[in-house]
């Protein structure tokens, strides 16, 4: 006990010390938090990390990250509170976009370089969170056992000429979550009912894990169409140019294929919250766009940015337009939708 206050002296000397040779010297001691950007990512560290380092050889900012599945990240945030590190919260969908702009884990920022860079239906309304490259969930199939006249639209796949062919993932994905999410904002509850009910009845199979196995299934005979988000489908051809899958641009009915992003808010307790902005914005730069969406075949969210071989392979679609906030927002009813008609 009696050693206590020593120690805090100690401490504190300790602590003074630190603080002088900071002020005398280095303007970029990482020790010092409004120096350097944390981020917080649910990609994975070879998605984001090639791209910090490039950002840091551009600019000389220092640039840590924690990566992890984007729900421990958002309790970790939520645990933190304003002890916590982190400046940036960077994940995929806007489902997860939007439960983080939810839970009060971001802050809004005013950027007129991200307003103009980044299409609004891809963005937070209230400048929460931001997309930063396009990903499109769509129908793969196999050409062998159809003809890509059979396609048309997500809705058409309840018809019962694909009874006992379909293919589907988990309804536990965020992914399908937001599908789901844009027939109920495209066609109200009951339509979308219907039509993710005659899925289930037309499916081929126990649904999938991930959207990788579902693709194989196809190429393996168990179905003949899914829904998968194209880069899957892009790595997979990546290894195996010839993978005995097609991709064709569904469209929900009346508008575009089914968009999601990936994205980033600067957190409510950020530290560094002006180099959380700088890095945000360096990330729509054509340059970090192209490393960005090249490193997992998606699409860049600036238009005019050249786009990789596989994916120009694909040609070009029309994206529904849906402000995508609207995907966070139906998610609930969209979950629920799905245990009705027992989507497991
Ligand atoms: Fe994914």
């Amino acid at each position: 006990m009696g050693d206590k206050p020593r120690f805090k002296a100690f401490v504190g000397l300790l602590f003074l010390s630190v603080s002088f040779i900071q002020t005398m010297g280095c303007t970029r001691n990482s020790s010092d938090p409004s120096s350097v950007v944390t981020v917080y990512s649910s990609r994975a560290d070879h998605l984001i990390k090639p791209i910090f380092d490039l950002y840091q050889e551009r600019t000389g900012q220092e640039v840590r990250f924690l990566t992890d599945s984007e729900g421990p990240l958002m309790e970790r945030l939520k645990a933190e509170g304003a002890n916590s590190p982190a400046d940036l919260f960077l994940t995929v969908d806007a489902g997860n976009l939007w439960k983080a702009a939810e839970e009060g884990l971001l802050r809004p920022i005013q950027s007129k370089k991200l307003e103009q860079a980044i299409p609004a239906h891809l963005r937070d309304p209230e400048n929460q969170w931001f997309g930063l490259s396009l990903r499109a969930r769509t129908i793969l199939y196999s050409p062998e056992r159809v003809s890509p006249s059979d396609l048309s639209t997500y809705e058409a796949l309840a018809d019962e000429a694909w009874a006992g062919r379909l293919c589907m993932r988990t309804s536990r994905k965020v992914y399908n979550q937001s599908l789901v999410a844009a027939l109920i904002a495209h066609h109200g509850q009951e339509r979308a009912e219907q039509i993710v009910g005659a899925w289930v009845r037309n499916l081929a199979t126990e649904v999938f894990p991930n959207d990788t196995d579902l693709i194989r299934a196809i190429a393996a005979g168990q179905c003949d169409v899914g829904i998968a988000n194209s880069y899957y489908f892009g790595r997979l051809l990546r290894d195996q140019p010839d993978f005995p899958v097609r991709l064709f641009w569904a469209s929900l009915e009346n508008s575009g294929t089914h968009l999601n992003v990936s994205g980033a808010g600067v957190t409510r307790h950020a530290k560094n919250p002006e180099g959380a902005q700088a890095l945000l914005e360096w990330l729509t730069e054509p340059e970090a766009q192209k490393a960005f969406a090249e490193l997992n075949l998606e699409y860049p969210i600036v238009t005019e940015v050249a786009r990789d071989p596989i994916v120009e392979g694909w040609g070009s679609f029309q994206g529904d337009l849906l402000n995508l906030r609207s995907l966070g927002e139906l998610q609930t009813q969209a979950v629920q939708l799905m245990d009705r008609v027992q989507y497991r």
